[in-house]
Parts: structure tokens; sequence; C-alpha cells
């Protein structure tokens, strides 16, 4: 096979194969509880599809700028100036087909190939994947489970090399839902701006953190911060608009200028009438209190994940501070089957009920459940899980 190197190492998305199973084994009428997605169970909310719809209707379906239409980015640079405290200009903001192709396109800026990327582990499963492709090396930083999974500057220290170009934040983080609290995010920062370390900061959680904890941006802290940072947002989770391919990248415009380029030599722009719906989504006064509403039912559902997965015997459990996930430590149960896939294929063949093995996250041991599901749900799905571990036990 006349494959490049560069996709030698390409796995398709763990969670996305997942998402599939489960769809095909509901499709064949199979009694399943899915833990599997890492999307909202809320539908898009009307408004915003009414405004695609209008933006269809008026003829908005030609190639917009690369970098985004314009209405769009003037709203994203108010939105970050309100919410997050950062001054971005809308040159300084690149519209792109989801957050994953905004990761994507800031790997492809920056990263010369060997370049070595701080990946805070458990990680999501999409960075490492897609660092290789630019032709980086991910160095993971392994989380203490102790510690809650959170980040501090001494885990970053020791994984520091010549070659160290870029830190991956991820806070609220998928899978574990850890946050790192400003003061130490604020450590951090200053670390990488002293080591001439770039930052990403994936923000795509940053409206479902909970406890009234208050989201903070790395690149509000300083004008070197905000030098430093890639600041990565979508309309994906926020909105619950996962299908629709919106996210975006803020940063100074000598990248954003490259990364708007390279959109125009790829997928030329996001989906124009997708980027009027996003547009709504930020102008319409409705959308706060869709957001808020989401934000609560994940909060009751994040109390419920955690008091009922306590309840099953020798599992240790963090408690998430944000995000959608919880990832219970089921090491105890590995035993008999030897990895967290066979336990995962376990759960699903004898308990009906889904979740995604850590492994995927690089945190062997682990299953990610993600509570986008009802109460009842959450209720049976754990019910079935802590059965079919007993069974095995
Ligand atoms: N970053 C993180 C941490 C995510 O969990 C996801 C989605 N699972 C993304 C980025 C990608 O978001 P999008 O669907 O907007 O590409």
């Amino acid at each position: 096979m006349n494959l490049s190197k560069r996709v030698s190492h390409i796995k398709p998305a763990p969670t996305l194969q997942i998402s599939a199973k489960i769809n095909e084994l509901k499709a064949k009428g199979v009694d399943l509880v899915g833990f599997g997605a890492g999307e909202p169970d809320f539908d898009t909310p009307d408004f915003v599809k009414e405004a695609c719809i209008r933006a269809l209707k008026d003829g908005k379906t030609k190639y917009t700028p690369s970098a985004g239409i314009l209405e769009l980015r003037e709203a994203l640079s108010e939105k970050l100036q309100r919410e997050n405290s950062v001054q971005y200009s809308p040159s300084e903001i690149v519209v792109t087909a989801g957050a994953k192709m905004a990761l994507y396109l800031i790997f492809m800026t920056v990263l010369e190939e060997g370049d070595e990327v701080l990946l805070p582990s458990p990680y999501w499963v999409t960075y490492p994947e897609q660092i290789m492709l630019c032709g980086g090396i991910p160095v993971v930083v392994p989380l203490k489970e102790e510690k809650g999974f959170v980040l501090s500057v001494d885990d970053i220290k020791p994984h520091v090399s010549k070659r160290t170009k870029m830190l991956v934040l991820n806070s609220p983080c998928n899978p574990t839902g850890a946050v790192v609290p400003e003061e130490e995010l604020r450590k951090v920062v200053e670390f990488c701006i002293e080591n001439n370390i770039l930052i990403i900061s994936d923000e795509c959680y940053e409206a479902f953190l909970y406890d009234g904890k208050r989201f903070v941006s790395p690149a509000s802290f300083s004008k070197e911060a905000r030098e430093i940072t890639f600041t990565v947002n979508a309309f994906s989770k926020t909105y619950s608009m996962t299908g629709w391919r919106v996210g975006y990248v803020a940063a100074p415009a000598k990248y954003a200028k490259v990364m708007a380029d390279i959109n125009s030599q790829t997928i030329s722009n996001a989906t124009s009438f997708a980027q009027y719906g996003a547009l709504e989504a930020l102008k319409n006064p409705k959308a706060k209190e869709f957001v808020k509403e989401m934000k609560w039912t994940f909060e009751r559902r994040r109390n419920l994940a955690y008091q009922l997965l306590l309840e099953i015997p020798n599992i240790s459990l963090v408690k998430p501070e944000g995000a959608f996930y919880i990832f219970p430590n089921l090491s105890a149960y590995l035993g008999k089957l030897g990895s967290d896939i066979k336990l995962v294929e376990y759960l699903i063949e004898k308990g009906r009920a889904a979740c995604v093995p850590g492994s995927a996250f690089g945190a062997e041991g682990y299953v990610r459940l993600s509570y986008c599901v009802s109460e009842d749900t959450i209720r049976e799905g754990i019910r079935r899980i802590k059965q079919a571990l007993e069974e095995l036990s």
C-alpha cells in the first residue's frame, strides 16, 4: 500500500467508533444504554435552526471569506471580550469546521518535524493523532488521580526539553472533567512564557463548569499570555451544534493569517449557512437561557452519576468539576479480562451498557461515561454496570 509515513499511525477516533457501535446495536433492536456520546442530548435551539434556514432562503449559499463571515468574527470578538476578558480583533479570529479543525490548523501552522507537544494525560483522543499527523511528537504528562487529575506546573517541568514547542490545556477536561484552578493556571502560563512554550487553550467546555465555579481564559492573564496562546472553542457543545461543524481559533494576527490561508487552500471556509446559525447563537437573547438550562441539567446528572458510581465496590472516582463526562477507575475489575477494551466489550455484551475505554485517553483501567442522557437512563445504566461487574468478581 502506498500510505505515507505521516498517516501510518492514524487511528479512527474510538469515541466515534463506540457511538457507531451503539447506534448499530440499537438499530438492531438491542436494549442498550449508551454512555459513549460526546455530545449534548439537547436539540439545537429552534432560533438557531431558523436563522440557518433564513440564510439558505436568502441565498447565503456561496463561498465565504476563508476566515469566516465578518459578522460572525465581529460577534466572536465581542464575546471573547465580554465573557473571556481577552481582546481579539476580527482579523485575529478564524472560523473553522469545528474545534477539531481549529486544532489541526494550529498544529499545521507551528509544528516542525520532531517538535514536542506537552500533553497532560488523560487527554482527549484527537490531540496525539493530530500532533503526529503534523510531524510533532506528543509528550505525555501524566496526571494523578489522587490529585483529581488537575494539572500543576510541577507536573510539566520534568517533561520539558529543547524541542518543547507547545502545551495543550483542556480545562474543563475531556475525559476527566477536571478543572485547573485559576491560581495554578497562572503559574502554568507564567512558566510557558518564561520557557518560550506556546499554549493551546481548548475551551470547548467553558459553559459547563459546576459548583458555582467561574471559567477563566489563559489568554486573559497578560499581554505576554495572549501572545503565546491559541484560544480554541466551538459552538458544538455550548449550543448543542455538534453536527453543524462550526468552531474557531483566536490568536495573534501573524498566526491567524496563516491559519486562514490554510483554510483557503483546504476547506475554503466553514459551511456558509451554518455560520449564520452560529451567529444567531451568539446574538439571540434566548441563547443564555438555553445554555443555563443545559448546564443545570448536566450538573444534576453529574451529581447523580457520581453518587451512583460510588456505590460500586472497588471503584475509585474523581468528582468531575466540569464538562459532561465521568471517569471511574475500574482497574480492580480488569483481572480476568486483561484490558479496559475487553472490559468495555464485556459491559456492552453482558451489561447492555456502553462506555469508552480509558486506554483511548491514555489511561488504561478507566472508562469514560458521558452523562448526556436522562437521569432515568443514568440510573438504569449504572445499575447494569454494577450488576455486570458484580458477576465478574
Ligand atoms: N476539544 C475537545 C476537548 C473535545 O472534547 C471535542 C469534541 N469531542 C473537540 C475539541 C471537538 O469539537 P468539535 O466537534 O467542535 O470539532
